[in-house]
């Protein structure tokens, strides 16, 4: 640190946290940097992928080789878990399921359950901190090499609604299941958009979004829907008689969210919750 280090690079916050690893410290700092010359990169469209967990408009994408959906098409939460751990997880949430079944109404949780929950909890941070450590790697990755990026918005209204099971009460039907399963890739995809958003800063460049509505349904080649030409997940075949385009339907995806950019139909967050506000002893111009 050199001379500039007591007013420039400073820490502005601190905070303990408390998971199922252990507890932490989390520093939040300020620190001055070089104004980045612009990025030279080029422009590309991002798509939070069915099949690939990142698409790409140019035909890239980035893997982490790990299959994001189970057999029966649904997606897979624990897909950053070793197999004899998917082991271990479902032999804890059978247990759990069990010593729960001979819970009294209103008897507290005992604490051999309540170990299984924290096992099960360990297991599942251990999962979030390597797809973290993915997503640092990729975005990097994408940031080094694009200067502007385009991707979806997030339905943050889905997210909340769908996200009512908790490992405790996991929800009885599937949808339910379902609904935890996608809020979970939800946030994985919201955590790659801030990861990039910040490394495209840091290296002079910038993130955009664009609504997510029908990108997955049109035709990036002949900018048309025509029902029936997303054939299934993974492919798309437009029923355009006179286009035909055909690909990967993800890569379509982020071909039609950069093609959005380009056409100028840009997100612009609205303004947060409107908070009347006065300042002490000055009255608001109107009363007086
Ligand atoms: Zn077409």
């Amino acid at each position: 640190m050199g001379k500039r280090a007591n007013n420039d690079n400073r820490i502005t916050g601190a905070r303990l946290i408390k998971d199922a690893l252990g507890w932490h410290i989390a520093f939040r700092v300020q620190t001055l940097h070089a104004r980045p010359e612009p990025h030279q990169g080029a422009e590309v469209g991002i798509d939070a992928g069915v099949n690939l967990p990142l698409a790409l408009s140019d035909g890239n994408h980035f893997d982490h080789g790990r299959p994001s959906r189970l057999a029966n098409g649904t997606a897979d939460r624990d897909k950053w878990l070793k197999s004899e751990e998917k082991v271990k997880l479902l032999r804890l949430e059978q247990r759990a399921a069990h010593r729960k079944s001979f819970r009294k109404p209103l008897e507290r949780t005992s604490n051999r359950l309540r170990k299984t929950y924290d096992q099960i909890k360990q297991l599942r941070a251990t999962a979030t901190r390597r797809a973290v450590d993915w997503q640092h790697k990729a975005t990097a990755e994408i940031a080094g090499q694009y200067g502007t990026v385009v991707v979806e918005q997030l339905n943050i209204t889905n997210m909340v609604t769908s996200a009512r099971g908790t490992i405790e009460n996991p929800g009885k039907n599937v949808a339910q299941k379902a609904g935890l399963n996608r809020s979970i890739s939800q946030e994985a995809w919201g955590r790659t958009v801030t990861m990039l958003t910040y490394k495209l800063v840091q290296r002079g460049g910038a993130l955009h979004k664009v609504s997510a509505r029908n990108t997955s349904l049109r035709c990036s080649a002949c900018g048309i829907i025509t029902p029936g030409s997303r054939k299934d997940q993974a492919t798309f075949e437009c029923e355009n008689a006179d286009c035909g385009w055909s690909g990967n339907a993800d890569h379509n995806a982020a071909r039609n969210v950069l093609q959005l950019y380009r056409m100028g139909h840009v997100l612009i967050p609205a303004a947060g919750r409107a908070v009347a506000r006065r300042t002490r002893g000055v009255k608001p111009a109107a009363a007086r």
